[in-house]
């Protein structure tokens, strides 16, 4: 027998129709989780908006009756961002992924929030352009979410994170006013960089319904390369001696030999040796000559480091073919286990090393398999402990290192996240970063925003130092305090 509609699930119905307002079981099980599995909450319903009117109608009636909501597009995140802490309707981007304007010669566009990341740059691509934020999972995240999470992606570290290439939004408020923030010329004369502020804020202070983006011209020329390594070691010696040599290529990424042979088994096959303790991805863009200089230099690098071989793309087929497997990375670990845990950590880059060597000892103490596939020019890893969701035990280990691993990160003056956002996941390392007069400070910012709290409620800024009365995600935290409680008394008795 199906169960009876809630109040909400009955008055959404009949403002929004079948067609935009999702209330089976069946429907909001598909939404009850992003890419941060540990954490899961059936929202009470999901609907489904066309345009900027219709998400402030939705948040005029969830305002009115009091009901938390949250915005979802692709749910790609990998901190439990688009995913309830308390029971709430989720307001899907899917429908709103039109891309509204494009002036190729002011350099930028104004898109609906559910654009898909590389359908802008399939878009403009015959203009010479494209939107250069490139999260690995661009061919299904969505525009609106990479503000939110200030998404970066292999070739940010030379062009910047998301936040970079925003030049404007239209927001719903959790009042449901509309207000603008920037302009196509980016902040207004005076204005406080309320676009800046807004982005990376999770989703916490309103909902994004336009953006205005800033296009990039493509390089003159690209030149990939990719060297493989007898040891982790090399390959991180070589990303600081390029660094250090004064060069920035548009990406620098590592693979270690676990991915390698996760992608080699996988339908994201790029002809990685597989023997490599790790390969080095390196891509330079800019005039031909100077990447014909760089190439070199880079190459006696490699040889410095003792670089097993080194393989140069000579055509665009190669060219994706070495993207593919980095690309298709988190992909291949479904081969590994049923589920993932990709951290997101950061280092300075100096420290990847040390950093590396006390990751795969904390892996082998809590008997994990981890790999790592990572932004090394940025010192942002992302190591990925492969493991099965339906075994409790094993899933106590896995919160327990990542607790630890997050721990060294900022023990070696590094932080928490790089890209990925603090949503659920991080709410207890937020302590571990931050005094508690920055999270009062945080929180205040919020609550100019959202002063009840209904927007996203609970992500990003941990309990304690809340202004709010809001009874906080009381699964997601009793279940990781559980397991680190486990862990600790685990260690005592060790
Ligand atoms: C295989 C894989 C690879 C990845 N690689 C990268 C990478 O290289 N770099 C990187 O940074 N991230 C990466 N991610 C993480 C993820 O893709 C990004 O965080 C992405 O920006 C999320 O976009 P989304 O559309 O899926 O948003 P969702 O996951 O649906 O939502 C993310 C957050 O944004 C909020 N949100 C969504 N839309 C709006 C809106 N319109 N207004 C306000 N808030 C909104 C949600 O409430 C939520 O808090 C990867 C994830 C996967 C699964």
């Amino acid at each position: 027998m199906l169960p009876p509609m809630t109040a909400i699930q009955s008055l959404l119905l009949a403002e929004f129709g079948p067609e935009q307002a999702l209330v089976s079981e069946a429907a909001l099980t598909a939404y009850e989780c992003d890419g941060f599995t540990i954490h899961k909450q059936r929202p009470l319903a999901v609907l489904l908006p066309e345009n900027s009117e219709e998400v402030q109608k939705a948040i005029r009636i969830l305002q009115r009756e009091k009901v938390p909501f949250l915005a979802r597009g692709a749910g790609t995140c990998l901190s439990g961002g688009p995913t309830a802490i308390l029971p709430s309707v989720v307001i899907e981007t899917a429908r709103m992924k039109r891309i509204l304007e494009v002036h190729a010669d002011d350099l930028l566009a104004v898109v609906q929030p559910g654009v898909v990341n590389s359908e802008l740059s399939r878009h403009v691509a015959h203009l010479g352009l494209h939107y250069a934020p490139d999260p690995s999972s661009q061919a299904v995240c969505t525009i609106g979410g990479n503000v939110a999470e200030n998404s970066g992606g292999p070739h940010c570290f030379k062009y910047g994170m998301t936040t970079d290439h925003i030049l404007g939004l239209q927001v719903v408020l959790p009042d449901g006013e509309i207000a603008q923030f920037g302009s196509s010329c980016g902040p207004r004369a005076h204005e406080f960089d309320l676009t800046g502020l807004f982005t990376g804020s999770e989703g916490t202070f309103g909902i994004t319904t336009e953006i205005t983006v800033r296009l990039s011209p493509n390089p003159e020329s690209i030149l990939t390369l990719l060297a493989a390594f007898s040891s982790m070691d090399a390959a991180c010696e070589s990303v600081e001696e390029i660094v250090a040599a004064g060069m920035i290529p548009a990406a620098l990424e590592i693979l270690d030999q676990g991915t390698i042979r996760a992608v080699e088994a996988s339908v994201y096959r790029a002809g990685y040796p597989q023997e490599a303790a790790a390969v080095l991805l390196v891509e330079l863009d800019g005039p031909a000559d100077q990447l014909a200089q760089e190439s070199n230099e880079i190459r006696s690098i490699f040889a410095g480091n003792s670089a097993l071989e080194v393989e140069e793309a000579l055509d665009q087929e190669a060219r994706a073919r070495l993207w593919r497997g980095r690309k298709g990375a988190f992909g291949a670990m479904g081969r590994l286990k049923p589920d993932l845990y990709v951290l997101d950590g950061v280092v300075p880059r100096t420290q990847l090393v040390g950093t590396l060597r006390q990751i795969a000892a904390i892996a082998k103490k809590y008997e994990l398999t981890l790999t790592n596939v990572f932004h090394a020019g940025d010192g942002n890893l992302h190591p990925n402990i492969s493991y099965d969701g339906r075994d409790a035990e094993e899933t106590r280990r896995v919160v327990a290192a990542g607790h630890e691993i997050l721990e060294t990160c900022i023990n070696a003056g590094g932080s928490i996240t790089g890209e990925h956002g603090v949503g659920s996941e991080k709410l207890d390392h937020m302590k571990l970063m931050f005094e508690e007069a920055d999270l009062q400070v945080m929180e205040r910012v919020r609550m100019v925003f959202n002063p009840e709290e209904l927007c996203n409620p609970g992500k990003v800024i941990p309990e304690r130092s809340a202004c709010s009365e809001v009874a906080r995600w009381p699964q997601m935290a009793e279940r990781i305090r559980k397991a680190e409680l486990e862990a600790d008394e685990g260690r005592l008795s060790n």
